[in-house]
């Protein structure tokens, strides 16, 4: 990644200032990844940033879900893969409370007739996993196998979309979505809101039908774009 150059807003999107509830915590089914010794360096980037963790968000139907918008169009998903800059910071914790601390890439998920591989290694667990603060070992899970195969991206500083909202993150979109099948991104609506302990507290099933945070105007920051599709 590297050659980037400055553009106008296409992409829209902003942090919100306020924090999200607690309720909103929840609702991201989340993968760690402290063993897996995955970098990320260049482009927009200054050191090196090690994978954290990586979610998806999701909407209620395939027309909504993604973080990010593409000339006012939303995709049914986006995967977020959430690095820190370990070359700085000794810990995630503290690298969030930097303006240079986090580098999250997102992937925007569209619905088609094929089912997307990698993504499926986790959809497989999903049943396992249907609870609140549910857990369960992955196996061998490759993120780079989560990319499209075009590597343009956008980029832009900004917030984390979930608490503690900070204005942390260096944020790289990838232009080219990547594909998931229709009962995939079902698998993941139907995820619980609540943990197994707990009375259901919704309407439903209290089923986890979107987590996603809808955009906002870019504002004053610059985004920058690297390549053309
Ligand atoms: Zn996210």
């Amino acid at each position: 990644m590297a050659g980037e150059v400055p553009i106008g807003g296409r992409l829209k999107t902003e942090p919100r200032r306020h924090p999200y509830g607690p309720g909103d915590v929840r609702l991201l089914a989340r993968v760690s990844a402290p063993d897996l010794a995955l970098q990320l360096t260049g482009g927009p980037l200054h050191g090196t940033y090690k994978l954290e963790q990586f979610h998806c968000h999701w909407g209620r139907s395939n027309t909504e879900g993604s973080e990010h918008t593409v000339d006012g169009k939303p995709y049914a998903g986006e995967l977020h893969l959430v690095h820190w800059n370990c070359e700085k910071y000794p810990s995630f914790s503290e690298a969030v409370q930097h303006p240079d601390g986090l580098a999250v890439l997102g992937v925007l998920l569209q619905v088609g007739e094929e089912s997307h591989e990698e993504i499926e290694k986790i959809v497989q667990l999903i049943p396992h996993i249907q609870f609140k603060g549910q857990k369960i070992p992955t196996g061998t899970i490759d993120p780079a196998k989560f990319l499209p195969a075009d590597v343009s991206y956008w980029t832009y500083p900004g917030s984390l979309t979930t608490p503690p909202c900070s204005e942390s993150v260096i944020w790289i979109i990838f232009k080219q979505p990547v594909t998931v099948s229709e009962r995939q991104v079902e698998a993941f609506r139907t995820l619980r809101t609540y943990s197994p302990d707990e009375i259901c507290p919704c309407e439903g099933e209290g089923q986890v039908l979107y987590n996603y945070r809808p955009p906002l105007p870019l504002g004053n920051r610059i985004m920058r774009e690297c390549g053309s599709m």
